[in-house]
């Protein structure tokens, strides 16, 4: 690595950390020339992977979109932004396994749904009827009658929709 003093490109590692949740590894430098101390890091390098749209659209996935997304759907529920991003990180995970440099909008969708419904029933139900744009009103009744029986087995859960 070039020194950003003097520029020579022989240096030295004196100390190598990981990230607490092992996206990277931090290490401190010492160039061999001057002596001065500076900092890398290395990170995975992600393949691009291209996300279809619904109307046949090709864009590159976009990380920080699908977090955007799930932080709409979480909006003033009590989840941290700390549990959405590891729910955006688990999902590009999942994404990068499945080893295809292209994804539908729909199985992108069904992997936050997934996690969403899991999280919180009322993230869940706002993603839900943003992405499945519901067809019929009757998808919709389905699953918040879906919903509302696992709520009622669950009695810690707050109330969904009071009628
Ligand atoms: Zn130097």
């Amino acid at each position: 690595m070039r020194c950003p003093k003097c520029g020579t490109l022989e240096d030295k590692v004196i100390d190598s950390r990981l990230a607490k949740d092992g996206s990277s590894i931090r290490r401190r430098r010492v160039c061999l020339e001057c002596e001065a101390r500076f900092t890398t890091y290395e990170v995975l390098e992600r393949n691009e992977m291209r996300l279809e749209k619904k109307d046949g659209r090709r864009e590159l996935f976009d990380r920080a979109k699908l977090l955007g997304s799930i932080t709409k759907a979480c909006e003033k529920r009590p989840i941290s932004l700390e549990d959405m991003e590891r729910v955006a990180e688990e999902i590009h995970r999942e994404l990068d396994c499945l080893n295809d440099a292209e994804v539908t909008s729909r199985q992108l969708g069904k992997l936050v749904m997934a996690r969403l419904r899991t999280l919180d029933p009322v993230a869940y139900v706002r993603y839900a009827s943003v992405y499945r744009q519901f067809q019929e009103v009757g998808d919709f009744i389905d699953e918040i009658q879906s919903l509302e029986r696992r709520i009622a087995d669950s009695p810690d859960q707050p109330v969904l929709f009071q009628s």
